[in-house]
């Protein structure tokens, strides 16, 4: 009886504190280290970052790809399969980018680029601001000092890292590239966190 008691006590206690703690790995469910990571280690060690040895080197998409130049500089960060989609699905579900940001500044520390001056989500929607890529906008903004602008003439001979939490064809990131051009900034690069060409 005791025993059955203490067995209800600590699932009590143990959903009390993953409501409270999100202390279990998105993909896996195993506990993590510390309340706040998302993933566990060795699912963090999977990730599947975009080899680019294995996609078209110019814009990152698949090897067979075509009149891909106006997107360069471009950036595709992870291939649409493990850990990173439920890391994905929580981002859209809560609306919090920082962990999504955090992969992004790591990759960007890897180009050779400026360091942006200006971040703008790529959000098609009469109201961008509720959208999560906003708050992901926000996040690496706030992770590289610097300012997050929806299109506007504020954008003119600035260094824009415009992103995208999906892409899924080359247009619609064009479509956005081509709108930000007519603000005159001195310089348009890309990143797209999971790239879903194939
Ligand atoms: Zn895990
Ligand atoms: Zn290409």
């Amino acid at each position: 009886m005791l025993g059955a008691l203490l067995k209800i006590l600590s699932t009590a206690l143990d959903s009390l504190i993953r409501f409270f703690y999100p202390a279990y790995c998105l993909h896996c469910s195993e506990r993590v280290a510390k309340s706040h990571q998302l993933l566990c280690f060795s699912c963090f060690e999977q990730l599947e970052w975009i080899d680019r040895s294995q996609r078209c080197a110019r814009c990152w998409g698949p090897k067979t790809c075509q009149h891909c130049d106006p997107l360069h500089p471009h950036r595709s960060l992870f291939e649409p399969c493990g850990p990173i989609m439920d890391l994905h699905r929580e981002f859209l579900k809560k609306k919090r980018g920082k962990t999504l940001a955090s992969l992004m500044v790591i990759t960007l520390s890897k180009t050779s680029w400026p360091c942006p001056e200006v971040i703008v989500p790529l959000i098609d929607s009469p109201f961008p601001k509720q959208e999560p890529l906003y708050s992901l906008a926000k996040e690496l903004a706030i992770l590289l000092s610097c300012t997050l602008l929806l299109p506007s003439s504020k954008l003119q001979d600035k260094k824009i890292l415009l992103i995208t939490d999906s892409l899924r064809t080359i247009e619609e990131v064009l479509k956005a590239k081509q709108r930000l051009a007519g603000f005159f900034p001195e310089k348009i690069f890309t990143f797209a966190l999971i790239d879903h060409r194939v």
